[in-house]
């Protein structure tokens, strides 16, 4: 479903288009997983739909299930890539304003590599 809110000239557009460089690190029909350009961990990755939803609250209502279950599917296959199943990770979701969303493209941050400390400082 295309959101009529959705800015279709944000980066992570122009990475699904292949328009901007990225690291990727798993693809799919409906899924790329890609390095963050600014890591704050070992492991940084940013798991992202296809589709064009801007955030997840987007998503969580246009979404089909098939997307939604991809995301959950994408999260193992980088768990599995980085080795992370035994010390674990932190999958981060900054949504809208107060949670200091910066690219109006739905994306997961995956952090790990490393003990990620407390969840808020
Ligand atoms: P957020 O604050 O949740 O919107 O996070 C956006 C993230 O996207 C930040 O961690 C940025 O470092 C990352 N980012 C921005 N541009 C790129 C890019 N071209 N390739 C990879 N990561 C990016």
């Amino acid at each position: 479903m295309t959101n009529s809110n959705y800015d279709k000239n944000n980066i992570f557009a122009k990475i699904i288009r292949k328009e901007a460089k990225a690291n990727i690190v798993f693809e799919n029909k409906h899924i790329l997983c890609f390095k963050d350009i600014f890591p704050k961990a070992p492991v940084h990755i940013l798991i992202i739909p296809k589709g064009q939803f801007k955030d997840i609250f987007d998503f969580s209502i246009n979404a089909t299930s098939e997307e939604k279950k991809a995301i959950y599917d994408g999260f193992a296959e980088v768990i599995k890539i980085f080795g992370l199943e035994l010390d674990g990770c932190r999958i981060i979701n900054n949504f809208g304003n107060d949670g200091r969303q910066e690219v109006p493209h739905l994306h997961f941050h995956l952090l790990g590599g490393k003990d990620i400390g407390s969840m808020i400082s």
